[in-house]
């Protein structure tokens, strides 16, 4: 049976390209909390509406919220996931473990990074509206202004990546990982990568963890 991935790391990391990546390349299924609270808030369900002011302000929904639309997303029966975004908590990493995961095989990827250069790359980042694909207006720049490379489609800013909310995001990020990595580190289940090496040398750290699989 394929390891389910955790990829973890602070908001920027990188952890959704390589998730991307992955998803195309090695038919894992890319999962992420952040796209799917963003969904709801979309299709302004009652969980959207809910959650709308808790996103945009950088604050974490919770965990019985973010566990249930997971959950109702995931089908471990047939396929190996790469959860992005998920665990936030301690106590969210217990759940995933208890309902979602239980006697699966994992591995927990943590992207090492200095959040002192997240900021800027964050205010910077747009994605495609389409496909996904995410440019970055300092270092990505896509060939025609506010279009997608890749597909043609419009290209857009989230909400919350603006430098206020980010400060916030990164301020939660610091209070929450510190616990969640100490238990996956105590379950023999973590590994490091340095998130600061190019997308290429990071893809191919992925790899080689995922070569240990075999
Ligand atoms: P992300 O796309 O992962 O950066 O998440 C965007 C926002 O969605 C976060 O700032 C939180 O407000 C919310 N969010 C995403 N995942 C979770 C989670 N696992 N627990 C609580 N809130 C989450």
């Amino acid at each position: 049976m394929r390891w389910h991935l955790i990829f973890l790391g602070a908001p920027g990391s990188g952890k959704g390209t390589q998730a991307t990546y992955f998803a195309q390349e090695c038919q894992y299924e890319h999962i992420s909390t952040g796209d799917l609270l963003r969904g709801e808030i979309t299709r302004n369900t009652q969980v959207g509406i809910k959650v709308k002011n808790i996103l945009d302000g950088g604050n974490l929904v919770d965990d019985a919220t973010v566990l249930e639309l997971l959950d109702a997303h995931c089908d471990l029966s047939s396929k190996a996931y790469i959860f992005d975004g998920f665990p936030r908590t301690l106590e969210q990493a217990k759940l995933l473990d208890e309902v979602i995961l239980k006697e699966n095989p994992f591995k927990a990827i943590y992207f090492e990074t200095d959040l002192a250069d997240l900021a800027d790359r964050l205010v910077n980042r747009r994605s495609c509206v389409d496909c996904g694909s995410i440019y970055n207006l300092a270092s990505r720049v896509p060939e025609k202004e506010g279009i997608c490379d890749e597909c043609g489609g419009e290209l857009n800013q989230r909400e919350d990546d603006n430098r206020e909310t980010v400060e916030n995001r990164f301020k939660i990020f610091q209070e929450t990982m510190g616990p969640i990595l100490s238990y996956y580190e105590s379950r023999k289940v973590l590994v490091r990568i340095d998130a600061t090496a190019g997308v290429d040398s990071v893809r191919s750290g992925i790899r080689k963890i995922l070569d240990g699989e075999s």
